[in-house]
């Protein structure tokens, strides 16, 4: 059975505000955890994380980066060395195929450059709404909507921020509700949290900064309200 939404505080501007707030204090250092030196290392980063863990993606492009240096050298890659160069990263022959094309398209459309608007961005192959919107906010200081990966999808349910379901849905119901200039923290906020203390699966309820807020807090709530199951189930 489908659980009731029921956010603590009186409305979700409210809740949402003060997780935000607690959240600001508990992690000041927030922020993206990929390595990179210029835009196209950023794209390529961003574009290797979906599925997979920044930390694996860290270890790979230390050295890739030394191998691709400039959107030719992806572009002119062969795609089955380019795959094995990213071997231990998810998903890795869909991958290579995306950064080839991509870096093709950045070529002959974007003057080698890595494009700067939310349209452009998502033509490029394997690039979607999130990964766009990472590299505008953190390649050209552009927000433009709020980045929803697997953290935020969970933590933004489970604090009964959002009932929607897929990311594009939370994305366009998160926004009239965080404040425009948190969009980029909302982000980085929930990602910390939900690394360390609110996991996916055996969240740390005990030592949890905003327990009292939380509808789906094991310590007085039965259901996880990310995924609507009780939580012992
Ligand atoms: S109380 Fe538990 S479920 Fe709620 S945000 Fe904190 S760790 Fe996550």
């Amino acid at each position: 059975m489908r659980p009731q939404w029921a956010p603590p505080l009186p409305s979700r501007e409210e809740q949402t505000e003060e997780v935000i707030e607690r959240l600001w204090e508990e992690y000041p250092d927030a922020t993206i955890s990929l390595n990179f030196s210029n835009r196209l290392e950023l794209l390529v980063a961003v574009m290797l994380s979906a599925q997979c863990t920044d930390e694996r993606v860290n270890e790979t492009t230390e050295h890739l980066f030394e191998k691709y240096q400039s959107p030719e050298d992806y572009a002119e890659a062969d795609v089955d060395e380019l795959s094995e160069d990213i071997g231990s990263i998810t998903y890795h022959n869909s991958k290579a195929d995306y950064l080839k094309s991509s870096a093709q398209t950045i070529i002959e459309e974007h003057d080698g450059e890595v494009p700067d608007t939310m349209e452009e961005l998502t033509d490029l192959k394997g690039v979607g709404r999130k990964t766009a919107n990472v590299i505008l906010q953190h390649g050209y200081d552009l927000v433009e909507g709020i980045v929803v990966d697997t953290h935020v999808q969970r933590l933004s349910r489970r604090l009964g921020i959002t009932e929607e379901e897929r990311p594009e849905a939370i994305e366009q119901d998160l926004l009239p509700i965080v404040p425009e200039e948190e969009w980029q923290w909302y982000t980085h906020l929930l990602i910390s949290h939900g690394r360390e203390i609110c996991t996916a699966r055996n969240p740390d309820c005990e030592s949890c900064v905003v327990e009292d807020l939380c509808p789906s807090s094991k310590l007085d709530h039965e259901v996880d309200l990310a995924s609507g199951e009780p939580w012992d189930a």
